[in-house]
């Protein structure tokens, strides 16, 4: 992994604005996935691939990233991005909408990493939960909203992503096939491992 580059993808993309896995996140999802084999990644929301390519880190030697993302001007510079970095036979873009592209999908992944609209999530939980292996691991980023989930606040405009952020850690706490924690890391990462 060429870490000078993967630095300037980084810095570039937090002057952009673009809300990158920070580094906490990722530093706990490396726990989870140290004494792991990771053949298939699906990511959910792919930005500008920052993330993406840091997962690649985990993957077995012919282990593949599928993630999707909407926007085109990201897409485009994720490309350029994952060619960057050598990494275009590793991390495979899917262009378009995740609600549409997600019922299409039909193979098996060990790792899901949700990390899109949070108005969405309960939607995108399902779909994990029909694309996800047996032992498989859930991560869902931003679970915990700038704490706004946690509080009683509920006039924000965000309040649709907070209803369904909310509603997502109710599915993933009462599903019976999942072990879940929630936790206070970067903006609140929810971990759903798969009971087998
Ligand atoms: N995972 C990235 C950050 C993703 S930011 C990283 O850590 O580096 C969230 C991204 O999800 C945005 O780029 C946004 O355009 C995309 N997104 C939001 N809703 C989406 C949807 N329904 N389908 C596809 N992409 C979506
Ligand atoms: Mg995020």
């Amino acid at each position: 992994m060429n870490k000078q580059e993967l630095d300037k993808i980084k810095n570039r993309a937090l002057e952009e604005h673009i809300p990158i896995i920070m580094d906490d996140t990722l530093q706990t999802i490396r726990k989870y996935l140290e004494n792991k084999k990771v053949d298939r990644f699906l990511e959910i929301g792919t930005a500008v691939g920052y993330s993406a390519i840091c997962f690649t880190e985990f993957l077995s030697d012919n282990g593949r990233i599928d993630t999707i993302e909407r926007d085109k001007e990201r897409v485009k510079e994720a490309k350029i991005n994952i060619k960057n970095m050598n990494l275009e036979n590793t991390i495979r873009i899917y262009e378009g909408d995740a609600l549409e592209i997600l019922p299409e999908l039909n193979e098996k992944y060990d790792v899901i990493f949700i990390d899109a609209a949070k108005g969405k999530y309960p939607f995108f939980l399902n779909q994990s939960l029909r694309l996800i292996s047996k032992d498989g691991i859930i991560f869902a980023d931003n679970i915990l909203y700038k704490g706004y989930v946690m509080s009683d606040y509920n006039k924000h405009k965000q309040r649709t992503a907070v209803r369904n952020l909310r509603e997502y850690i109710k599915e993933v706490s009462e599903n019976p096939n999942l072990k879940t924690e929630i936790l206070e890391v970067g903006d609140g990462l929810a971990v759903s491992r798969i009971k087998i």
